[in-house]
């Protein structure tokens, strides 16, 4: 065990810390690609208050990384340094009240959006068709279909990495695309969204339509994080796919890492060595649409660890 892990480990067994924790955890089981490092310290909380006790506890300089269900990352190969926190059971309840729905960032976005269909609760509809979690959409501002995490979201209860109870709070500022542009250093813990009634009937047709774009414009049952470059909308009138198909880059391959026939942004994983080899495929993508068309790509992906 190195130092951290030691630093770690005895606060682990002081506090007879109830939640999993594992030195040298190879993370590629939690990332969508399928490959990727190890976490220095991977633990997974059994409550807020064991939570927040650790990151208290633990040593400043020793980094905090959070992972979600691992459907917009890439882990590289040389892993994460320090704590890595993925939420669990303890963080997957949903319920409501007269005006809100609160749900655990463990929830998975497709289980918010049935609970909600459920309770004829309308805005939801969207999540049914996100792999992610309440936690990652939070913090990407994941959206569909003309409908964002931003529209529906009123706060969320986060943890700071030194512990530090914080309410996030809605604000126009607060998201943009595919970005929450508070979200830094800070775990998400719980969040609670507007509540509207609605007809069940509506809301179950537009999950149906969802669901139905969705498998018609998206591979399916692949190792993909979903759209890897944003759109960018400030500098091109063209979507990243449609950029990519212009400047020829569709069919570009980097050792088993290419483009969904489905879709030109999604990258396809077909190899288990190495999670650097997707990020090079994507960094050479960008350079190559550059120099072809002058236009800047800015990944969507979450790039982790190190090389
Ligand atoms: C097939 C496929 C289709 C997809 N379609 C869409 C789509 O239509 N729209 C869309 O927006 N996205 C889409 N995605 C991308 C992805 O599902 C979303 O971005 C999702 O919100 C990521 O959630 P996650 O739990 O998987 O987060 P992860 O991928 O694990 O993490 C993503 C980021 O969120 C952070 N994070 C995770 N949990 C927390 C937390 N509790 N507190 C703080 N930060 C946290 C991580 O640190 C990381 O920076 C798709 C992905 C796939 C594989």
């Amino acid at each position: 065990m190195n130092e951290n892990q030691q630093i770690l480990n005895e606060i682990f067994l002081r506090n007879k810390v109830k939640g999993k924790y594992k030195f040298d955890y190879n993370l590629s089981k939690h990332s969508w690609f399928g490959v990727g490092g190890n976490a220095e310290i991977f633990y997974i909380p059994s409550s807020f208050d064991e939570l927040q006790l650790v990151l208290t506890a633990k040593a400043e300089d020793i980094d905090v990384s959070v992972i979600g269900l691992g459907s917009n990352i890439i882990i590289r190969d040389g892993g994460i340094a320090g704590l890595v926190i993925r939420l669990g059971n303890e963080f997957s309840n949903i319920y409501h009240d007269k005006n809100m729905v609160f749900a655990g960032a463990a929830v998975q976005d497709k289980i918010l959006s049935k609970y909600c269909l459920k309770n004829s609760i309308i805005g939801f509809e969207f999540y049914s068709g996100i792999p992610g979690s309440v936690g990652g959409a939070t913090c990407m501002n994941a959206g569909c279909f003309g409908s964002e995490t931003k529209d529906i979201f009123i706060k969320a209860k986060c943890l700071s990495n030194q512990g530090e109870p914080i309410e996030m709070n809605y604000s126009e500022e607060l998201f943009s695309y595919r970005k929450n542009n508070f979200l830094d250093k800070h775990i998400v813990c719980e969040v609670q969204f507007n509540k509207e009634i609605g007809d069940p009937l509506i809301i179950n047709k537009r999950i149906v339509e969802i669901n139905d774009q969705r498998k018609e414009t998206q591979p399916q049952k692949v190792m993909t994080a979903g759209s890897t470059f944003k759109n960018p909308f400030d500098r091109s009138e063209l979507k990243a796919w449609q950029l990519i198909d212009k400047a020829g880059l569709r069919e570009y391959e980097l050792n088993g890492v290419s483009f969904s026939e489905k879709h030109a942004n999604f990258i396809v994983n077909r190899q288990k060595d190495s999670a650097n080899l997707i990020e090079d495929f994507g960094e050479n993508i960008k350079k190559e649409v550059k120099s072809r068309l002058g236009i800047e790509l800015e990944w969507e992906i979450k790039i982790l660890g190190n090389r």
